[in-house]
């Protein structure tokens, strides 16, 4: 699984460590490190100084981890499968599940 392959919104699935099993929508993708940050996964603790908005105190927030620890969730198959890139006749470029060869559609 390359980066090219994910992108924010996409549904994907936790292949490893303590979230895994889980799914989550990516929230923040950065490709020169190969890291996505997805909602509710990988929450790490972060003490936050108290403003004007907030009291402070921990917070939890999402980290960012490597993208080999997902794949992208196949709405059909209700889980984490394998992609390939198809070119439809427009042009147009598309993901199919390698599974059931459905086009993952992007929220
Ligand atoms: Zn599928």
């Amino acid at each position: 699984m390359s980066l090219s392959r994910l992108k924010k919104g996409d549904m994907v699935k936790v292949l490893a460590g303590k979230d895994k099993g889980k799914t989550g929508k990516i929230l923040k993708a950065i490709p020169e490190k190969d890291r996505i940050v997805v909602e509710k996964i990988n929450l790490v603790k972060k003490h936050k100084r108290p403003d004007q908005k907030n009291k402070g105190g921990i917070v939890e927030k999402e980290g960012s981890f490597h993208i080999s620890k997902v794949a992208l969730l196949c709405g059909k198959c209700n889980t984490g499968v394998r992609v390939r890139s198809k070119l439809l006749e427009d042009g147009k470029k598309v993901r199919i599940c390698s599974k059931c060869n459905e086009v993952i559609n992007v929220g």
